[in-house]
């Protein structure tokens, strides 16, 4: 607990000691502005294990990234102990109120990197943040583009957002929560958005780490949603350059007027004029430690833990999740009951009627686009396009993928149930299954025929004997819910709209997308 004595007072050393060259500005100056704004900043900080930048002799000299609170800490400084990984612990500093600030710019600390979460649940960010890096050729304003960008995105998530410049050359948003949500849900959130917004916007945005993919665009830099990383706090100052620049908090409209003006100058703050504009307008990011917003159910669909199979890398970047009520990608469950493996016969009206043939292994749904369906006449081969691998959730899709969006059509579950593999293998491009269906029973097999293309052709047989043909009624109803193309059409219940969120607490659309198993 931090001892709130006010009898232990700190003992400041070297106050004149210049650490910003181009500005004069000092250790005194930085102890003083941190004193200054410790109300305001104290709160983002609060419980939460903190890494500092130490300069102690400036922006110009050896610069330290510590997480270790150091050895000589007074002992009413708060410390908590995280596991490291390869054994030992970590014993971070926890900024707990003005005087431990302090302490801290006295010993050279200029910069302060919170976590996302607080000391008191280690599994759950109470928000999460968006670092906008411009990469060479681009700047602050490349970087409002892309926030713009990124805000609608949330808004029609349904989710609110709140800017503030890094202080550095870029900016960040941050979305709270302040739930229960657990950082694999934030991660895969986070990843699926910069992605949505790369695709939206090639030109502009990457999702991608790669400094030469950065060249005058904008890294989204999701990454930063995970337990082991921290981001620059919202009031820190900044050591990147010669004169102190502070991460401070700014409104939409200010960016959108620096937006149309072409100029982000009005968007660098000096400590002095962030203080002053704290004094006029309050603390902007107060909403980050109250708002309590939900993550979208699609992103808490699955309840694993982990991450997707890197396999789904495809079937995410093909699509925009904010539109279309499909599963986003999800760490894949343990082994179904019984270890038996499913399978799932999809009726799909795209721009052409086809038939998706999935098959579950290696945790993901091996897919196929069959034109003319599995046939059940022995003997009788049938095309099948190898497509991009789903996700396991895939299997219990049925509604309408909204037009426009990859796929858009309706898509009926025609037939499911569990396979056994009898012999063969993927990758070798040779299957032998036993299909245990409500309607497909019986064995069938596939054959790589065609491997240069990228999507290779196989053909799906009915093998051993003839199955018995499906009735006209099998045929045009789901095994689902017995509803027929035309009534799922006009259903459209799986479409995720925008306005129906708004109005609607609990649109049809989530039970139908996620309904199933
Ligand atoms: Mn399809």
């Amino acid at each position: 607990m931090p001892s709130r004595s006010p009898t232990r007072s700190v003992a400041f050393s070297n106050l004149t000691k210049v650490f910003f060259p181009a500005s004069g500005f000092t250790k005194g100056d930085l102890i003083r502005y941190y004193l200054d704004v410790a109300e305001a900043m104290i709160p983002h900080l609060r419980n939460r294990a903190v890494t500092v930048i130490r300069m102690p002799d400036g922006v110009t000299g050896e610069k330290f990234y510590e997480k270790n609170a150091p050895r000589h800490a007074p002992p009413w400084l708060e410390t908590t102990a995280v596991a490291k990984q390869d054994g030992g612990v970590t014993r971070y500093l926890v900024v707990q109120d003005a005087r431990s600030l302090a302490w801290c710019a006295n010993h050279g600390a200029v910069e302060f990197h919170p976590f996302l979460h607080r000391v008191t649940n280690r599994d759950r960010p109470t928000h999460a943040a968006f670092d906008l890096d411009p990469g060479e050729g681009a700047d602050l304003l490349t970087c409002l583009e892309v926030a713009f960008i990124l805000r609608e995105i949330l808004a029609r998530l349904g989710l609110e957002s709140y800017p503030k410049v890094s202080g550095s050359k870029g900016l960040q948003l941050y979305v709270p929560f302040n739930s229960t949500v657990r950082y694999d849900r934030v991660t895969l959130f986070a990843h699926t958005l910069a992605e949505l917004a790369e695709r939206q916007h090639p030109d502009l945005v990457v999702s991608r780490m790669s400094k030469a993919l950065r060249r005058g665009k904008v890294l989204i830099d999701w990454s930063q949603n995970h337990a082991s990383k921290t981001t620059v706090s919202v009031y820190s100052i900044r050591g990147k350059r010669e004169e102190p620049f502070v991460s401070a908090p700014v409104g939409w409209l200010e960016l959108e007027r620096a937006a149309k003006s072409g100029n982000s100058d009005g968007l660098f703050f000096s400590p002095a004029k962030a203080l002053r504009r704290l004094a006029q307008r309050g603390d902007l990011f107060a909403p980050v430690l109250t708002r309590k917003q939900k993550l979208p159910a699609i992103f808490l669909a699955a309840t694993a833990t982990g991450t997707p199979p890197a396999s789904l890398r495809a079937y995410r970047t093909k699509r925009d999740f904010t539109r279309t009520a499909e599963p986003a990608p999800a760490p894949a469950r343990g082994k179904t009951s019984r270890g038996r493996r499913r399978f799932v016969v999809q009726k799909h009206q795209a721009s052409h009627l086809h038939y998706d043939f999935r098959l579950e292994l290696d945790g993901v749904l091996k897919s196929w686009a069959v034109p003319k369906g599995l046939s059940t006449g022995l003997g009788t081969r049938r095309a099948a396009i190898q497509v991009e691998d789903h996700p396991l959730a895939y299997a219990g899709f049925e509604g309408t993928i909204p037009r426009g969006q990859y796929g858009g059509g309706t898509v009926m579950v025609l037939d499911h149930g569990t396979y056994e593999l009898l012999s063969g293998d993927h990758a070798n491009g040779h299957l032998k299954l036993r299909l245990a269906g409500k309607k497909f029973v019986g064995e069938w097999h596939l054959f790589r025929i065609k491997t240069e293309t990228r999507s290779p052709t196989w053909l799906i047989v009915k093998a051993q004997k003839p199955a018995r043909p499906l009735t006209r009624k099998q045929e045009t109803t789901s095994v689902l819910t017995g509803r027929t193309m035309e009534q799922i059409a006009a259903a459209a219940d799986a479409v995720w709209r925008s306005k129906a969120r708004r109005t609607r607490k609990k649109p049809r659309a989530r039970r139908a997308a996620t309904r199933t198993r």
